[in-house]
């Protein structure tokens, strides 16, 4: 068992409380589910399962591991109602329609659900309305391809897991390729390169995966639906062109088109696979071979960054380790799980140099916000733990809610005594457009705030995003130098890749990156985020997080 299959069933235990109405506990699930995938070991025994999960968590993971049974869920199955559970399925449902469909519209299978689709019923009703139509249609249609998607945190740990497991079983290298190496937000199978070790290969991946069927086995090409319906894709390759068929196996189909014209043109054939039969440890060396200058896998679209690396002119991407802290971490003061102490020290390991807590703020009850006096004791007390030891900092933040009418829950006064200002929405989910761009325009012009946080506020297989301007929020941005977010947490990234680059069309400088750590578990998620700056096409320069210590607070 992988650290994503406990996570998985952590999360099916979530959608089950979220079904019950179990909001609080569903979150603590959803917490824990995303520090187990985003660990750095395997779970292979209780003994290493992390302190900093609440002891009930623990007790599951537990037995999770120990005999495979998870007591919770299976209460849970029988308590929510079976129509509800089939409707789950649906992959990108979100629970919450979910419950509405089957509480108000009496929907409680697949065919009843497309019945209803198709005679306008969810059109025309007005607590479902034509957007949710065609999210409904995208999940069935997803459904009867037998497909589902995974966000590319998904991916991205899944697909370590399992090449983490391949490696003890035998295998002798094994690295992810395909749309998880190159940060596309959504991917719909995981590919992998393996290198041959005869017949042996196969072998070990059919004998150490679980999965439902395969799909396809040639002798070097192996893929299988796995029991969660996602499709795994193995490439089997020999030594000398391993790296060749990396790039190839990495894509884009685009990407891939172009290189094979210029290696055919250099007179290289191509393997049956479909790889150019090109030499070299390293795909540095084969970009160089035919001509060209390397390739991050995050910019292989096929686009510009062929002829600017025919021409040796790409620009240098933002690396993992250009970034010197985390902007966006929760405390046991609101909804985290650890405390400020505990942050200081795990990010110590990070080798950051400054972290910034930004605690919710009062009017975010259901995640225990602070008020302006608890948030004063928190800046005490944030002092003090920044006398003991020098670094990392700790930067005395807020995550501060939007107000209906743009103004924010802390005034200027508490504001001006902050060193980081996040501003967020996490309503308005009912209010047009106009309405939500209006107060997000007004907060993003008060001079003490740094960043607007997780732009357009959508949560993957949770909500759709409110509605909003997002034109209008980058101009405003790129006037008044407030940052972009890029929030990292799991079913959130939020800009993704494409929107940052669409910021940037329109003059947006500055974007802060955060994990929106709940735990110290979360710090870890900045490793996968990268993907998505890099796939924007962001450099240092572009990333408030790189700055030192010294810049960071005279960009402030
Ligand atoms: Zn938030
Ligand atoms: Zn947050």
């Amino acid at each position: 068992m992988t650290n994503w299959n406990i996570a998985c069933v952590l999360l099916d235990a979530r959608d089950l409380l979220l079904l019950k109405g179990e909001k609080f506990l569903a979150s603590i699930y959803e917490k824990s589910a995303y520090s187990v995938s985003a660990l750095e070991f395997p779970l292979s025994s209780s003994y290493e399962i992390p302190l900093f999960l609440p002891q009930n968590i623990r007790e599951d993971i537990r037995e999770i591991l120990n005999t495979g049974n998870f007591t919770l869920k299976g209460n849970l199955e029988k308590e929510v109602p079976k129509g509800m559970q089939v409707l789950l399925r649906l992959p990108g449902m979100y629970p919450e329609n979910v419950a509405k469909l089957y509480t108000r519209a009496d929907i409680d299978s697949v065919s009843d659900l497309s019945k209803a689709i198709r005679d306008g019923r969810i059109r025309k009703n007005r607590e479902f309305g034509l957007r949710m139509e065609e999210q409904l249609r995208k999940s069935l249609l997803l459904y009867q391809n037998n497909t589902r998607e995974l966000t590319l945190f998904d991916g991205y740990t899944y697909g370590n897991s399992i090449a983490a497991l391949l490696k003890t079983k035998g295998v002798k290298r094994i690295e992810i390729a395909g749309s998880v190496r190159r940060g596309k937000e959504q991917v719909n199978n995981i590919n992998f390169v393996v290198l041959s070790d005869g017949e042996k290969t196969k072998e070990i991946i059919k004998k150490s995966l679980s999965y439902k069927r395969i799909e396809k086995e040639v002798d070097d090409y192996i893929s299988l639906k796995d029991k969660r319906n996602i499709l795994l894709k193995f490439l089997i390759a020999d030594e000398p062109y391993f790296s060749s068929a990396m790039i190839y196996y990495t894509g884009s189909k685009m990407h891939n088109i172009r290189i094979k014209e210029i290696g055919k043109a250099k007179g290289f054939e191509c393997a049956r696979r479909g790889y150019l039969l090109v030499q070299g440890e390293g795909e540095e060396n084969v970009y160089e071979k035919l001509g060209m200058q390397y390739i991050p896998p995050e910019i292989r679209e096929g686009e510009e960054e062929i002829d600017l690396s025919l021409r040796f002119s790409l620009p240098f991407l933002i690396q993992e380790e250009d970034i010197r802290g985390d902007l966006h971490v929760h405390t046991n003061f609101s909804d985290g799980m650890n405390s400020l102490r505990e942050i200081k020290e795990e990010s110590f390991f990070h080798k950051y140099e400054y972290v910034a807590i930004t605690d919710h703020s009062s009017s975010l009850k259901i995640a225990n916000g602070l008020s302006s006096k608890r948030l004063l004791k928190q800046m005490e007390f944030i002092d003090r733990i920044n006398r003991e030891r020098d670094f990392p900092v700790l930067l005395k933040g807020s995550e501060v809610e939007i107000h209906k009418d743009g103004s924010l829950d802390f005034g200027d006064e508490i504001l001006s005594r902050l060193d980081f200002v996040v501003c967020a929405l996490h309503s308005g989910f009912d209010s047009s457009a106009a309405e939500n761009t209006a107060k997000i325009v007004s907060a993003l012009s008060n001079k003490f705030v740094d960043v607007f946080a997780h732009p357009t506020g959508k949560m993957v297989d949770v909500r759709q995003g409110y509605a909003v301007n997002l034109s209008k929020v980058f101009e405003v941005a790129a006037k008044t130098g407030v940052a972009m977010e890029i929030n990292l947490f799991p079913k959130r990234m939020d800009l993704s890749s494409g929107l940052v680059k669409q910021a940037r069309r329109m003059g947006v400088k500055y974007f802060s990156v955060g994990t929106d750590a709940h735990n110290i578990g979360h710090l870890n998620m900045m490793g996968y985020g990268i993907k998505i700056l890099r796939r924007a096409w962001l450099k240092k320069g572009d990333v408030v997080n790189t700055l030192n210590f010294k810049e960071l607070k005279e960009f402030l």
